[in-house]
């Protein structure tokens, strides 16, 4: 592509032009009214520091809140607790050491908000270079103020750490006079402090001008003489000292810093081409600064003759074939370039957009949404563009484009990326409208008023052509899915969005729709996969150039290795346009839905229910995949409900009549060992392809490790096989192996699943997940207190875990481990997950729990000690900082298996119920026969029934929309089937008389069990919480 020098007209100069030509006016008028105002009196600025030269720590509080959890206002709340005589202001006297202040201002926390207050955390960031900054705005001003001959002042606080060392985050060169609240025992409102700086100043208060956030400080001041500006954002703080010294303080040019070493550009030729081209007589020097970003195509700013230019171009080196589209006739630095004007104004870099209000930063979005409606609005041949790209196929030929772009680059084998090749050609919307595109549209690509929420240039047009302007929308929406952590193109997904006030990307989607007047986007998904497929090209690409040397930012080599995490992002999104696609195929059998009854009676032994379904014909071939919710195993598509009737024959043929010897092992002194039955029936059931049935589809499309069923289709196995305690350790499908098995399909690289995955999917080994900790309340997964530190090449751990399920089992091999790595990050960025091979020594079992009474034995439940424990860095899984991301998504189907087993666990006992009060007498008649009998049998059925359509359909929603979506019916279920399953078990054995709570019938270890599943998937409360946060937040 071609973008002609800017000085020839055309429409994609014409936005910034206009805006540019605005702000230079308005510039020149400002500095008018300075001209008029000058010739002040003013002889020193004197400058608070947080709200004024960094962030305030109110600010910083209020985001980390949001963050963490805490109630809003905690943290200000307690700073201004006691006033003079409270520990924040004893503090900034020094009359407490930091740790003092740390253990009474967390108290004080804790006592305000009834919850535990991290403050330690809170502090650590308060005073990390991340946020203790000074603002670019104030260091111009500085600049700006002493180059005139005012002095300065600052009036800081405390700076001290606990190790005693001053943190002070300036430049104390800066100032002519620090005055320090810790060294000098005041501190501001106290008049004295101003009158100290004075003093130190040689200046009369009316000669200096004194800036602050807070009124009390600023009342202080000015009842000594003192001028005062309240500052509420530095940059209009900034606007009002200009007024008042008279002169401007915004000489710099954000966002610049020299050019960099490897980026120079020769300035003499440059200075000659643009001294021709515009016509400029000077003598004067070319001012030459590098942007900080423009990750792919440097670009600097100039200043030739009053002329403030950008100018953008290629790197340097061998490029991939079209990925820099730029091009100039001839080459005066080196490379083809173009140039601009330059338009000041803000551009934004963190997406979140920190230190603004809730409704600034919607506003900021909504401007941003209208900005690529105005593009997309343009209409190309009236600009004379309509030969500005190629017309029609344009998503076609962007996926072949971005896929020849990969694979130029590509340095190993991503699978995500595979997968991607071959399913966009398949998924291709069908275009609809053909518009400008930009091709790269994002938050950093806008030039913002510095005042107000309005665009005043757009960036970054290389990628612009005509095409489908979804894929703008799609890509402007990459930082709702991305960490914030992540490198180059920073994300918020870690955030919450409302309490941000940023639009959610489907509103974002929908605002579009709604202002360019279209319908909803139904296939969004599929412009998101698309986007992240693009970024993780792009990604490779600067890796492979990082590898070559050429590119242009230092973090390039770490960020081309991303490609892997971002095209598995992208592949989520694929999955969730394919079960779209898949829910809106039309249904051959409506009957699919219909109610089902309990008929047939069962085998005399093994009294289990059959489903049979007199009102619904056979299900076609068409049937489950089609996206309705199937409520009866005879409604399975046939390969899966002859599965369903190959493991019924397997349970009754081999798993009920094995239970009472099952049963006498788990009982005897060889108990610790596993059964030589047991694995003798996991022979068979491999046999049969009754194996690894629980990996769901979308997590193991190409039925890899697994069978290649859906959640709703594993959830009718899945009752069968809860329908007996050992059937699901027979299939290899038991907790926690399933889980840990599905974190290494999801997380695990290549070498890791070699070593742990393969073992268990074979059912070789087994696994434990060990998170919870006998010290804190491990219900609230980021209490846990474990260390896992780095020494050289290993990871070091340290712990005290106890309720480790599995752990006891002389098979088990590996130990999914939850610890905190860094304890300072924000909360939920402390915990990782390491894969820990229990032969590592200082893995001490301290001794096996037991579940009333019951030990659970081979596996049992251990409480362990982790001493000294040395990992290879290489059993990390995902990253540092990752766990909590991991432990969600490790507990997304594995919560629901339960739930499933349950409804297992619950038809079992309602059938031996069923059988044994038909067999016995009591006063004169059998025991069906009472009322009270006949109700519990009632309320047990309709209890079974709501809750396993409360299973089928959270399953359900995990096919089609995913984990995340479903994550209220997930709660829901959790909250319901244990709870159901112990009334119902409850009731049978109330039935059976004492003979129920023998261990001669299931029913007294299925109750024990269903009891425990309200603590060992998480508390009840817990799941009801997230119901009512999610009722609240969704359904007002
Ligand atoms: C049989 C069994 C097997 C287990 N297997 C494992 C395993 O393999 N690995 C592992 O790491 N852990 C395992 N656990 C432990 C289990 O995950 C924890 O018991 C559970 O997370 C609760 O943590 P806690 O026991 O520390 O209870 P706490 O966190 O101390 O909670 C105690 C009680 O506080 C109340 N509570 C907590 N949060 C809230 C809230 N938000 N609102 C209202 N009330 C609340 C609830 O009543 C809760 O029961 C197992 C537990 C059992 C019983």
């Amino acid at each position: 592509m071609c973008v002609r020098s800017c000085f020839q007209s055309s429409c994609l100069q014409w936005a910034w032009r206009t805006a540019f030509l605005k702000h230079i006016q308005r510039r020149h008028q400002g500095s008018h009214r300075w001209t008029h105002l000058g010739g002040s009196t003013y002889r020193a600025v004197i400058f608070d520091m947080g709200g004024v030269l960094i962030p305030s720590p109110g600010r910083v509080a209020a985001e980390w809140e949001v963050q963490n959890r805490i109630p809003s206002g905690t943290i200000l709340k307690a700073l201004m607790d006691g006033g003079e005589n409270g520990p924040w202001m004893r503090f900034m006297r020094a009359e407490i050491t930091a740790e003092g202040f740390l253990r009474e201002f967390g108290r004080l926390c804790s006592e305000m908000s009834k919850t535990s207050v991290p403050v330690d955390s809170f502090f650590s960031l308060l005073t990390s270079e991340r946020v203790a900054k000074q603002f670019p705005v104030m260091t111009e001003a500085i600049t700006q103020i002493r180059a005139k001959g005012l002095q300065t002042a600052v009036l800081s606080n405390n700076f001290y750490l606990p190790n005693q060392k001053s943190f002070l985050p300036l430049d104390r060169k800066q100032f002519d006079v620090v005055v320090e609240s810790c060294v000098e025992g005041i501190c501001k409102p106290d008049p004295r402090i101003y009158k100290l700086c004075l003093e130190r100043l040689g200046l009369q208060p009316s000669e200096s001008i004194f800036l602050d956030d807070l009124g009390p400080n600023l009342k202080a001041a000015a009842s000594l003489g003192i001028h005062t500006i309240k500052v509420n954002d530095p940059e209009t703080a900034v606007k009002e000292l200009e007024a008042l010294l008279g002169f401007t303080l915004r000489l710099g040019v954000p966002n610049t810093q020299p050019v960099r070493k490897t980026m120079e550009i020769p300035k003499d030729s440059l200075k000659k081409y643009l001294k021709d081209l515009l016509g400029i007589q000077t003598t004067g020097p070319l001012e030459l600064l590098q942007f900080d970003h423009g990750q792919s195509n440097p670009t600097y700013y100039i200043r030739l003759a009053n002329r403030d230019l950008v100018l953008r171009k290629k790197p340097p080196g061998t490029l991939l074939p079209s990925a820099h589209a730029i091009e100039r006739e001839f080459s005066v630095v080196g490379t083809p370039f173009y140039v601009m004007e330059y338009c000041p104004g803000l551009i934004y870099k963190d997406p979140s957009l920190p230190g603004l209000e809730p409704s600034h930063r919607r506003a900021i979005y909504t401007a941003m949404n209208t900005v690529l409606c105005k593009i997309h609005s343009v209409d190309p041949q009236a600009v004379g563009l309509e030969d500005y790209g190629k017309q029609g196929a344009y998503i076609p030929r962007q996926v072949r484009t971005w896929v020849k772009q990969y694979r130029a680059s590509e340095t190993s084998t991503i699978p995500a990326m595979e997968r991607l090749i071959e399913w966009l050609p398949l998924h291709l919307p069908h275009q609809q409208r053909t518009t400008l595109v930009h091709g790269d549209f994002r938050l950093d690509n806008l030039v913002f008023h510095p005042e107000k929420p309005e665009v005043l240039a757009v960036l970054d047009w290389e990628l612009s052509t005509l095409g489908d302007p979804l894929i703008d929308v799609a890509y402007s929406c990459l930082a709702h899915y991305l960490p914030s952590s992540f490198p180059v193109l920073r994300g918020f997904n870690d955030c919450d969005l409302t309490q941000l006030g940023i639009p959610a990307a489907e509103e974002y989607f929908r605002m579009y729709c709604l202002q360019m007047g279209l319908p909803p986007t139904e296939n969004w998904n599929f412009y998101m996969a698309f986007s992240f497929f693009r970024l993780a090209a792009i990604l490779q690409g600067v890796y492979r150039r990082s590898l070559t040397g050429q590119a242009s930012s230092a973090h390039a080599e770490q960020t081309g290795k991303l490609t892997e995490f971002v095209s598995n992002l992208a592949w989520d999104f694929a999955v969730k346009e394919g079960f779209r696609v898949f829910k809106e195929m039309p249904f051959k059998n409506p009957l699919t839905r219909s109610c089902h009854t309990w008929a047939r009676s069962q085998s005399q032994w093994y009294p289990i229910g059959t489903r049979s379904y007199s009102s619904v014909p056979e299900a076609s071939p068409a049937h489950a995949s089609r996206g309705g919710l199937v409520i009866s195993p005879e409604s399975l598509s046939p390969p899966v409900r002859e599965l369903y009737h190959r493991l019924k024959h397997f349970m009754e043929q081999h798993v009920y009549p094995a239970e009472p010897e099952l049963q006498s092992h788990q009982a005897s002194a060889a108990r610790w060992s596993p059964s030589p039955l047991i694995e003798d029936l996991k022979e068979k059931a491999k046999a049969e392809g009754l194996w690894n049935l629980f990996l769901p589809l979308e997590a193991d499309p190409e039925k890899k490790y697994g069978a290649g069923l859906t959640n709703v289709e594993y959830a009718h196995l899945c009752e069968l096989m809860g329908t007996s305690l050992y059937a699901p350790e027979i299939c290899n499908c038991s907790a926690p192996d399933t889980g840990n098995m599905e974190l290494l399909v999801r997380y695990g690289t290549e070498a890791q699943k070699a070593r742990w995955l393969m073992p268990l999917l074979e059912g070789k080994a087994r696994s434990c997940f060990a998170m919870t900790e006998p010290q804190v309340a491990s219900s609230d997964a980021t209490n846990i207190e474990a260390s896992i530190r780095e020494e050289d090449s290993f990871y070091v751990i340290n712990g005290h875990k106890w309720w480790i399920t599995g752990i006891l089992d002389p098979r088990c091999q590996l130990c999914v481990f939850m610890g905190k790595t860094d304890p300072h990050a924000p909360r939920h960025r402390q915990q990782s997950v390491l894969l820990v091979p229990m032969d590592t020594p200082g893995i001490k079992i301290i001794r096996p729990l037991t579940v009333y009474g019951l030990e659970d034995a081979p596996g049992g439940h251990g409480e362990v000690r982790f001493e000294h424990v040395h990992v290879p860095k290489e059993n990390m899984v995902l990253g540092p900082g990752r766990g909590f991301e991991i432990a969600q998504g490790r507990l997304g189907p594995g919560r629901i298996h339960h739930c499933m087993r349950l409804i297992g666990f619950s038809e079992r006992a309602l059938a031996l119920m069923k059988a044994r009060v038909k067999s016995r007498v009591a006063f004169g008649k059998p025991l069906v026969e009472q009322g009270t009998v006949l109700a519990d049998i009632a309320l047990s059925r309709v209890e079974i029934e709501q809750a396993r359509l409360l299973v089928l359909r959270a399953a359900h929603l995990m096919d089609l929309a995913g984990n995340k979506a479903a994550a209220l019916d997930i709660a829901m279920i959790k909250m319901v089937a244990p709870s159901m399953a112990s009334r119902v078990i409850d009731r049978a054995i109330q039935a059976f008389g004492a003979a129920g709570l023998s261990s001669d019938y299931p029913l007294a270890q299925f109750f024990t069990w269903a009891r425990a599943l309200r603590f060992a998937d998480g508390p009840d409360e817990v799941h009801r919480a997230t119901v009512a946060k999610l009722e609240l937040k969704h359904r007002i």
